[in-house]
């Protein structure tokens, strides 16, 4: 907390662009790959706003054609439907619900139509305590997975998702800082007229340092990685 690494300084003093604070960004985001066993084709964000934000960067930024699919499982994932529906001219469709047996379970998910953007799911329904613990098989439509309250609790396969993203609170460090991994692909090309913050491909190609990133947030979640990875990983956790 006083001098880090013998820098003289705390983690929340040092410039975020000290080759110091490079080596935290570096070291969090390898520890990460390798406990999700990230494939190389997935970028790794620290973004911030919480899981709540991602509810509208997702569908700004993956939301070609403007058609996406949702699975409301309970409080969050309405939450996020409620979001997609705020945007222009989004098609939003409901494919499957558990509302009528009061979330008590997921439902099976169903076939999805080939023309949508994505399909949503909530791994897991945090105040339900339900869960999906695979990706459904969408036919080449990309899942996106909010994952705030099981991830590194619960062995996915990460390369079954398009993205995947979690609010750092729940299940990695101190709040302040979001986790996004997505595949690359998705995000070659950002839709115009997205606000900088808000756009996948330009976070990452500035190594999510577009702006200042919540430098000590960062630092606590790649000290629980290391801490995950002396247990036996994400397998030993589960
Ligand atoms: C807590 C939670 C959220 C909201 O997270 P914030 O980071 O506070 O926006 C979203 N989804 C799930 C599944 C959660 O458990």
């Amino acid at each position: 907390l006083l001098s880090y690494n013998g820098s003289g300084m705390s983690v929340m003093e040092l410039s975020h662009r000290s080759s110091w604070f490079q080596q935290i960004m570096d070291d969090a985001e390898a520890l990460l790959r390798e406990l999700m066993n990230i494939p190389s084709n997935y970028q790794v964000l620290f973004l911030q706003g919480g899981a709540s934000l991602q509810f509208s960067m997702v569908p700004m930024n993956l939301a070609k054609n403007k058609k996406i699919a949702f699975v409301d499982t309970g409080s969050w994932s309405k939450k996020a439907i409620e979001e997609a529906e705020k945007m222009k001219d989004m098609q939003v469709e409901v494919i499957a619900s558990s509302k009528e047996k009061n979330y008590a379970s997921v439902p099976e998910i169903p076939a999805v139509e080939t023309d949508i953007d994505y399909l949503h799911i909530t791994t897991n329904n945090t105040i339900e305590g339900t869960c999906y613990f695979t990706a459904p098989t969408t036919n080449g439509v990309p899942v996106v997975a909010d994952m705030s309250s099981n991830i590194l609790s619960s062995e996915y396969n990460v390369a079954d998702f398009g993205l995947i993203y979690a609010g750092a609170q729940k299940n990695i460090g101190p709040a302040g800082l979001t986790v996004v991994i997505v595949r690359e692909d998705l995000i070659a090309e950002s839709l115009p007229g997205l606000p900088s913050m808000l756009d996948y491909k330009l976070q990452a190609k500035n190594g999510s340092m577009y702006n200042t990133p919540p430098t000590f947030a960062i630092y606590v979640a790649k000290l629980v990685f290391e801490w995950i990875k002396e247990l036996g990983g994400v397998s030993a956790i589960e």
